[in-house]
């Protein structure tokens, strides 16, 4: 087998490792910073009451009812919108249709861990921006030449968010080349730039239905931009997978976003949530920046974050850990309802009270 000649045209990528999917129900899985609150009753009713003929025919080429849908919810024309399967598709998208130079990209150091897998896979070349010792992104180190911008606002795995003042400054010192931000988790945070899509014509902002709107079985993403630089979203995705969201996920999409009162409680009750689990867990002496997102990034002065994450995981709490430099002492906690966040701040408890004892 070894000396296949094959072998050597095969590609060498290490993939994205997303947080891990557990069969067993009981376990409190705060590990993929996925919404604790079903959809929107509506989302539920589409479900129930599809007509599985319907499946024998493909869904709306290009989801325009989706578009549609979102157009109207942002005050945008429906050329301003793209949709895919989950924002990482349409990231991939754009990865595809918009980095082309042989200048690098440019992205935070401590990010989105798929923007470098996406860079292997595409062939681009990357540089990353080391962010402070808080984890703050510089928006000088995003001023110099370059290939393109990746910035996530709020950033992840940090959960900190930046408002308009940074984005603005990031976008005037980049006016010749794409700047993406993605938009995961601005539904948590203070600011979000679809806004100044109109006034930057190189600006792409992209969002989920997977956070916010507790869709991520689904798979729905979408990015929003001028309508020359969709149009070339649309023809890298036309080039490969022409029909790339189901009818299932349009629909409960767009019964998604009819129901904008349900949005608003549930983000509203995670953001209480968070915030009332990142002063437990201060009180416990974890350090932990404000978070703009639906996850805590903290970190224990005197414990191993790594042993923590062991601990709960044997109680059948997941959280995530990341083995990696810079945030091997940190754990990313996904807010959960309040009995989850019991649970999780119990565990936590336990373990500190054990091991101070020790
Ligand atoms: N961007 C960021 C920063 C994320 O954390 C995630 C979730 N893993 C995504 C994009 C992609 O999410 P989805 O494909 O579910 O929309």
């Amino acid at each position: 087998m070894e000396g296949k000649l094959w072998r050597k045209n095969l590609i060498d990528i290490e993939p994205y490792v997303a947080g891990e999917q557990p069969e067993d129900d009981k376990i409190i899985k705060l590990n993929a910073n996925e919404n604790p609150y079903p959809p929107a009753p509506g989302v539920q009713r589409v479900i129930r009451e599809k007509d599985a003929q319907e499946l024998k025919k493909y869904p709306s080429a290009d989801a325009v009812p989706l578009k549609k849908a979102l157009a109207k919810r942002y005050g945008l024309g429906i050329g301003n919108v793209f949709c895919g399967n989950g924002s990482d598709d349409v990231l991939a998208t754009a990865f595809r249709a918009f980095f082309n130079s042989d200048k690098p990209i440019f992205f935070p150091d401590i990010t989105y861990s798929f923007y470098p897998v996406w860079c292997e896979l595409l062939k681009i070349p990357f540089e990353t921006k080391p962010v402070d010792g808080d984890f703050k992104i510089n928006v000088c180190d995003f001023y110099g030449e370059n290939g393109g911008v990746v910035v996530p606002n709020p950033n992840a795995p940090t959960s900190i968010g930046v408002g308009k003042g940074f984005i603005k400054d990031l976008l005037d010192h980049n006016r010749d080349c794409i700047v993406i931000i993605d938009e995961a988790y601005a539904d948590f945070g203070r600011y979000s730039c679809v806004e100044l899509i109109n006034e930057y014509d190189n600006l792409i902002v992209t969002q989920t239905f997977s956070k916010s709107r507790s869709l991520a079985g689904m798979r729905v993403g979408m990015a929003f931009a001028q309508p020359e630089l969709i149009q070339y979203m649309q023809a890298v995705k036309d080039s490969y997978n022409s029909y790339p969201l189901d009818q299932l996920a349009i629909e409960t999409a767009v019964a998604s976003l009819e129901d904008e009162g349900y949005f608003k409680e549930t983000v509203g009750k995670v953001v209480s949530v968070r915030d009332r689990t990142a002063e437990r867990l201060r009180a416990m002496g974890f350090d932990l920046p404000d978070s703009e997102t639906n996850f805590l990034f903290c970190t224990h002065p005197k414990f191993r974050a790594e042993d923590i994450f062991s601990y709960v995981r044997e109680k059948g709490i997941f959280i995530r850990y990341f083995k990696k430099p810079r945030i091997d002492s940190y754990l990313r906690i996904t807010v959960g309802t309040p009995e989850q966040m019991d649970a999780l701040c119990a565990a936590t408890e336990s373990f500190l009270e054990e091991n101070t004892q020790a």
